[in-house]
Order: C-alpha cells, then sequence, then structure tokens
C-alpha cells in the first residue's frame, strides 16, 4: 500500500540558508511519528512544507496520492486534510470558543449552521472544553487555548494533524492536560506528525521518532529503538540534556 504522506529529497532554502537538505521519508496513514531535534534544525519549516504554509525550494511531497508540489490538490483542501496546531494556538480572538470552532466548518466545508454547531460541540467535548462555548480566548488559560485549537483542527475533519510544538507557550501546570488531549487521539486512526521537545510524551504517544539535525534526517526508527537501544552519540548527547537515557 502506498505511504499516506511521502516525502523525496525536499529541500528548502532561504536565500542562501540552507534549512532543509535532501529530506525524504514515508509515513503511512494511522503513524503517530514525532519529530525531535535541537532548535534551529528545521522541524518547524518541515511541518510548513507538508501543507504548504513554506513553498519548497525542490522535491516532492506526495500526500494520499497527490503530487502537491504539482498542484496535482488545492492548498484548502490540503489544509482540510492536513490540520496544524500551532505553538501560540491561532485562535481568533474576536470570536467566542463556540464561533472558533464553528467558522472552518462553515465557510470552508459549507455546513449548514446547526450541522457546524453539532460538529463544534462534538469536538469540543472531546477536549472537554464544552462548557466554555461563549468564552473569548483571552479569558482562557493555554492549555484551554490549546485544547480548542485542537477541536478548532478536528471539526474539519482531516485525515492528520500536524502538531508544532503544542506545549511549548503553556505553564508547567498546562502541559499535562494539553498532552492528554493528544494522547486521546490515538484511537481516532487520525495520522499524527507531532514536533515536540516533551520526551517522556514522544515516548508514550508516537510509534516512530525522526530525528532531524541541521536540515537532515539524522535517524528515522522505532520509538523503542529511539530511546533504549540508542547508538548514535549526537542523540545520545541530545537525550541526556532531557534525562531519558
Ligand atoms: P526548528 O523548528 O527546528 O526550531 P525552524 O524550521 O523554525 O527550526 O528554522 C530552521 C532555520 O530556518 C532557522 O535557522 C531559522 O532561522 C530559519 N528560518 C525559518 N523560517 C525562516 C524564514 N521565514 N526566513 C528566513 N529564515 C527562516
Ligand atoms: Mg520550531
Amino acid at each position: 500500500m502506498a505511504s499516506f504522506i511521502e516525502i523525496k529529497n525536499l529541500k528548502k532554502h532561504f536565500g542562501d540558508h540552507e534549512v532543509l537538505d535532501d529530506i525524504s521519508l514515508s509515513i503511512d496513514e494511522g503513524e503517530i511519528v514525532s519529530i525531535i531535534g535541537s532548535s534551529g534544525s528545521g522541524k518547524s519549516t518541515l511541518l510548513r512544507c507538508i501543507n504548504l504554509l513554506e513553498e519548497p525550494t525542490s522535491g516532492e511531497i506526495i500526500i494520499d496520492g497527490d503530487n502537491v508540489l504539482r498542484g496535482d490538490i488545492s492548498k484548502e483542501k490540503l489544509r482540510e486534510k492536513i490540520g496544524m496546531v500551532f505553538q501560540s494556538f491561532n485562535l481568533f480572538d474576536n470570536m467566542n470558543v463556540l464561533k472558533n470552532c464553528m467558522i472552518g466548518p462553515l465557510k470552508v466545508l459549507h455546513m449548514d449552521k446547526e450541522e457546524a454547531r453539532k460538529e463544534a460541540l462534538k469536538n469540543l467535548a472531546l477536549v472537554g472544553m464544552d462548557q466554555y462555548i461563549n468564552a473569548r480566548p483571552k479569558q482562557l488559560s493555554g492549555g484551554q487555548k490549546q485544547r480548542v485549537a485542537i477541536a478548532r483542527a478536528l471539526t474539519m475533519h482531516p485525515k492528520c494533524l500536524l502538531f508544532d510544538e503544542p506545549t511549548s507557550a503553556l505553564d508547567p501546570e498546562m502541559v499535562g492536560e494539553v498532552l492528554d488531549v493528544i494522547k486521546s487521539l490515538k484511537e481516532t486512526g487520525l495520522t499524527l506528525i507531532i514536533v515536540t521537545h516533551e520526551m517522556q510524551f514522544a515516548r508514550d504517544v508516537s510509534n516512530r521518532i525522526i530525528f532531524i539535525d541541521e536540515g537532515k534526517v539524522l535517524q528515522d526508527t522505532s520509538t523503542e529503538n529511539f530511546f533504549l537501544h540508542q547508538e548514535n552519540e549526537r542523540i545520545k548527547a541530545f537525550l541526556k540534556r532531557f534525562h531519558q537515557i
């Protein structure tokens, strides 16, 4: 069976700064992959290339059979299929929680209002935020905002969600509630690609780890191999900082 995401020889330059240097990888439907690496190694750029928030310099990205750089699928359709959750939430501050979660289904999926409301409420309940439908984002804690952002992404019925350091902007006491919500998505069959510095979480939730170093895939292996049988000195040194091995 073909992979859900297939990336071949992906390069991204900003000017003469080579940020992604010949990345090739493939991810099957339903896989849960954590992307790990030092700050500045190109992790966000890789995620942003996958749903075309950045235009790659060269290479191929094939998603669900569509060659996205050749234009087989529109950016809009691609982003319905592949949702993204950002470190900084990116909620609409001028709308309440319910509206934030209805806007995609209404405007993009053209659901009628009642259906969009049902969809929003279902997903807000899933992340434990259905009690807050009338609140504005600024009235919520960081953890609550991120849970709403996850609900909002789910309302688009994506096949895959990309998470870019979803807990990095949170106070430590709120990290757990967001990680628990992401963990609960494991059962849904969604493909999850998670950039994170939470090593324990990566270990618990993912079946595979991709370690990015200076724009290259330094290692792509099972979670077990990564944490329990790590041979690479550079990665060992990285993990030591997190006291993981
Ligand atoms: P990570 O997410 O692993 O911390 P990024 O993908 O954000 O890394 O960034 C990788 C490198 O690309 C960094 O050196 C960063 O400064 C550079 N970079 C990212 N986005 C841009 C941009 N829009 N313009 C110029 N340089 C960028
Ligand atoms: Mg980043």
